[in-house]
């Protein structure tokens, strides 16, 4: 029997056990590995509490851009420091395979440095006014204390890009990790207290969405709500924040269109294709779950995807061979069948996968999954499985090739494989989403904003303007 590790939360500084714990089960083995903080109401109000009096009244309301933006370079360098040692514990409560956790979270650094880097460089302003003897100036203050919602995939990237720009912008935060794999946050915490982030700067916890979200985003001193996860939950937030009117951006679900055009680099696109789906078990909000591939080369691209499909190494998230873990919880592999199966009665062939991998008797495994259909209106080409499916149709023209990458309530990301320069510009101006790669797929970047349309979102993460998402400006008039 293994021994049960345990968590603490993170509120004004100080780390400590909340009143309840949860259990949090490691998804290659289905057993209890750890007991983690369940935060209730008090602890909610506590922590934003903190955070209030850390931004109004603390040495943080009193610290300069520059030295904020120097622990925000301190923390990005901890972050980097540390990514194996949080790797390993993102890896062990997720599931998502160890390669992934530590190539993305030695990356998350780089997020915290770049803001680190902005927050000096935001500037006001001087109005030309039409009123004589008036001087106007604009401040750009910081927005209030920020409610910072996550899911539990990508937990560190997630939180980098809502942490890096409000305290750059010399915001406060609760950030509120997923109870679904919190391990890696809570973890993170104590790299946030080493950088020297004074008290109730930054409080983490972790706690079911009824009591701990709702408490979180209802709150009278919470003035700004930066929640990712999925459409449902976002329509909780925005009525919750009905209550206290904080300003919300959302960062929701995805069912991302690939278009193959039969002109592209077959073998490339199809390494991009296997990659964009079935990386981290399909469990990305920027999955590539929808392939459009021209009708002329459909057979044989189809062909090479089931190879590659078949080919992926599946098993212990925690080996560096492995190519695809488990998904994250019991009620994603019941969700994810439940979908296969209604789509193949509705029509849909199952061209490879489709059940659970030969040889691993426990664990929440799915196997790398295509299907095929020419039919639009089936559950897998309208909801997001948030797992290892791909959902293949084919196209003949390029007008049809748009008519069905913009068929979804979504707008994310979105693929262009083709070796035409001017088609993909045009593609790229035709597509509904917030993120267009051409003959590349998944690339981000600090610099770059990241965001949807439709029901993918509402607003921006990431690049420079994100930062004044964390601000409210002031205009001062002065009678000279
Ligand atoms: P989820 O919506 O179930 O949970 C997200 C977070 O919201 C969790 O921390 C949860 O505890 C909290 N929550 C739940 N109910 C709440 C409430 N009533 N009030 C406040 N908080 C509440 O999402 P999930 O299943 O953990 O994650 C998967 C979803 O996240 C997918 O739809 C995925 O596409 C999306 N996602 C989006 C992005 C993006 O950047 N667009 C990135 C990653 C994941």
């Amino acid at each position: 029997m293994t021994e049960i590790r345990t968590f603490d939360q993170y509120i004004d500084g100080a780390f400590s056990p909340a009143a309840q714990a949860f259990d949090s089960i490691d998804p290659s083995t289905e057993e209890v590995w750890a007991r983690m903080p369940q935060a209730s109401a008090d602890d909610v109000d506590r922590a934003v509490r903190a955070a209030h009096r850390a931004m109004y009244e603390g040495p943080w309301s009193r610290m300069t851009a520059t030295e904020r933006g120097r622990l925000l370079y301190r923390l990005g360098d901890l972050v980097t420091a540390h990514a194996a040692e949080i790797a390993e514990l993102e890896t062990r409560d997720t599931g998502k395979i160890i390669r992934e956790t530590r190539a993305q979270i030695g990356y998350v650094g780089s997020y915290y440095r770049y803001f680190g880097g902005l927050a000096d460089k935001l500037q006001g302003a001087v109005l030309p006014i039409d009123k004589p003897d008036l001087d106007v100036t604009l401040r750009h203050e910081p927005i209030g204390v920020v409610a910072a919602i996550v899911p539990w995939n990508s937990q560190l990237f997630l939180s980098a890009v809502k942490l890096g720009p409000a305290l750059a912008a010399g915001c406060a935060v609760v950030l509120k990790a997923s109870e679904e794999g919190p391990a890696p946050l809570l973890a993170f915490a104590r790299l946030v207290e080493e950088a020297g982030f004074p008290p109730g700067v930054v409080n983490v916890i972790t706690g079911f969405g009824e009591e701990c979200g709702r408490t979180l985003t209802t709150h009278p001193l919470v003035s700004r709500i930066a929640f990712t996860g999925g459409p449902h939950t976002a329509r909780h937030i925005v009525r919750n924040s009905a209550e206290n009117l904080a300003f919300t951006t959302l960062e929701l679900g995805g069912k991302s269109p690939v278009v193959v055009f039969a002109d592209a680099d077959l073998d490339s696109a199809a390494n991009a294709v296997v990659a964009g789906i079935f990386a981290a078990s399909g469990q990305s909000c920027t999955a590539g779950s929808r392939l459009l591939v021209e009708r002329s080369v459909a057979e044989r691209f189809l062909g090479i995807l089931s190879e590659k499909a078949k080919g992926i190494r599946i098993g212990d998230p925690q080996a560096m061979e492995t190519e695809m873990g488990p998904v994250a919880t019991a009620r994603q592999v019941a969700h994810i069948a439940a979908t296969i199966r209604a789509s193949r009665e509705a029509g849909a062939e199952l061209v490879t996968g489709g059940g659970r991998p030969e040889g691993l008797a426990h664990g929440f495994y799915v196997e790398p999954t295509i299907l095929l259909s020419q039919s639009a209106d089936l559950p897998c080409f309208r909801e997001e499985f948030f797992g290892p499916v791909l959902s293949a149709t084919t196209f003949d023209t390029e007008d049809e090739a748009v008519a069905k990458a913009n068929d979804t309530a979504f707008g994310l990301a979105s693929g262009v494989f083709t070796r035409s320069l001017s088609r993909g510009h045009r593609m790229v101006a035709r597509i509904h989403a917030g993120i267009v790669w051409v003959n590349t797929y998944r690339a981000v970047s600090p610099m770059a904003p990241f965001g949807g349309y439709g029901l993918s979102g509402l607003g921006r993460e990431a690049g420079a303007d994100s930062i004044r998402d964390y601000t409210r400006t002031k205009s001062v008039w002065i009678n000279t």
